[in-house]
C-alpha cells in the first residue's frame, strides 16, 4: 500500500497530452500539469490545458523557457521572465495556490533551482513551490521507468512524481503503470505530501536553503 500523487511536466503537447487526459479520466485520476509557457502560447496549446482544467486537473507554471535552471541566471528580471509571463499566460487556468516548479536539468534538487531574487518573486507573488520526491526519469528512459517509477512508489509512504506529457513514446506506457499501481494498492490522490512543499502561497513552510543559489 502506498499513496501516489502523480504530475506531468514540460507540456502542454498535442501529439501526447490528449492522450494522456483520455487515460486518466477513464480511470477518474486526477492530476497536476505543470506547463511550460512557450508551449502553452504555441497553437493548440491552451485548449489542451483548458481540456485538463475542465476535467479536474490542476495547471501550474513551470517556467517560460525551461532552459537554463534559475539559479545559474543572473539577469535581474528572470523571474519575472521565466515565472511572471507564464502566469500571466496561464491566467484563470491556474490553480488558486499559484503552483510553481522549478526545473533541476535531469530532476536534481539543489541550489541550482533558484537564486535570491526568483525566491522572493515567489513570496510576494503568493505562490506554492511544488518539488518531488520521485523521478523515474521516463525523459531518459521511455521504455523502462515503469519498473522505476514502480519501485519508487514502494521505496516510501507519499510518492509526488513527475512524469513528462512529451512526444519520446514513454506515455505509451502510462496504461501499464497505472494497471500496476492499481494491482499493489496504490492509492492516488491530488494533493502534494507536505515535505515537497517548501513554500505556499508565499509563506515559507519547509527548508529552502538548500534550493537557493545564495
Ligand atoms: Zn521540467
Amino acid at each position: 500500500m502506498f499513496d501516489l500523487t502523480l504530475s506531468f511536466d514540460n507540456g502542454p503537447d498535442p501529439s501526447v497530452t490528449p492522450g494522456v487526459l483520455d487515460e486518466l479520466a477513464r480511470r477518474q485520476i486526477r492530476t497536476t500539469f505543470f506547463v511550460i509557457g512557450e508551449k502553452l502560447a504555441l497553437p493548440g496549446g491552451r485548449a489542451l490545458a483548458e481540456r485538463a482544467k475542465a476535467e479536474g486537473h490542476a495547471i501550474g507554471n513551470h517556467t517560460w523557457t525551461h532552459s537554463i535552471p534559475l539559479g545559474r541566471r543572473s539577469e535581474p528580471d528572470v523571474a519575472e521572465v521565466e515565472i511572471g509571463r507564464t502566469q500571466a499566460l496561464i491566467g484563470d487556468l491556474a490553480h488558486p495556490d499559484r503552483y510553481f516548479r522549478p526545473f533541476g536539468g535531469g530532476g536534481v534538487l539543489g541550489p541550482h533551482l533558484m537564486n535570491e531574487p526568483v525566491l522572493r518573486f515567489l513570496q510576494a507573488g503568493g505562490y506554492t513551490c511544488v518539488l518531488w520526491n520521485s523521478i523515474p526519469r521516463d525523459f531518459a528512459d521511455p521504455e523502462g521507468w515503469v519498473e522505476t517509477a514502480l519501485a519508487q512508489c514502494e521505496s516510501q509512504p507519499w510518492t509526488l512524481m513527475v512524469l513528462h506529457d512529451l512526444p519520446n513514446g514513454a506515455m505509451a506506457h502510462l496504461p501499464r503503470f497505472l494497471d500496476a499501481v492499481a494491482a499493489r494498492g496504490g492509492r492516488i490522490r491530488q494533493d502534494f505530501p507536505p515535505d515537497c512543499v517548501p513554500i505556499r502561497r508565499g509563506a515559507v513552510t519547509g527548508d529552502v536553503e538548500p534550493l537557493v543559489t545564495r
